[in-house]
């Protein structure tokens, strides 16, 4: 399959079937981000492991295909991990869609890499890490229990 259409198909499938899509009703920090540039507006809602790293990772909220599948694919992905795999892997994310360079995604982002053709796109590269950055600043605060913050569309 081509580059381009495994890139739709699998756009398409999470945005219109998201995974880990809900409020998580045992979360420990939900954290509101938006996008008025897009309209896209979701909230992370994250359990941390006993170790601070993360358990579950939700996501509730409307966006378009990109933010939706992109959030989608994070839950995905960073569900189980430890604080410092979570933090490596959101710091290749954003290295992949907006270095200056061009280089080979991390192998490790697995589904995400597919999202790489967004960096051409400045627009749309803050619909694809709306969710990261939510999640970002959730991992920042682990463990006070029950917070609920907002972000303010600030970073790139
Ligand atoms: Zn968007």
């Amino acid at each position: 399959m081509e580059f381009e259409e495994l890139y739709q198909e699998v756009i398409l499938d999470h945005s219109r079937r998201p995974r880990n899509f809900g409020e998580l009703p045992d979360a420990d920090i939900h954290v509101h981000a938006n996008n008025p540039m897009c309209g896209d507006d979701v909230t992370v809602h994250v359990k941390f492991a006993a170790d601070g790293g993360l358990d579950s990772v939700f996501f509730s909220g409307n966006g378009c295909s990109i933010c939706m599948a992109s959030a989608s694919m994070m839950t995905q992905k960073l569900k189980k991990k430890s604080h410092a795999e979570s933090m490596e892997l959101m710091r290749k994310f954003h290295e992949m869609l907006t270095a200056a360079q061009e280089s080979e995604p991390d192998k490790r982002l697995g589904d995400l890499q597919l999202l790489k053709g967004v960096r051409k796109f400045p627009l749309r590269v803050k619909c694809a890490t709306l969710a990261w950055h939510a999640l970002e600043e959730a991992l920042d605060k682990p463990l006070e229990k029950g917070a609920s913050l907002s972000i303010e569309d600030e970073k790139d």
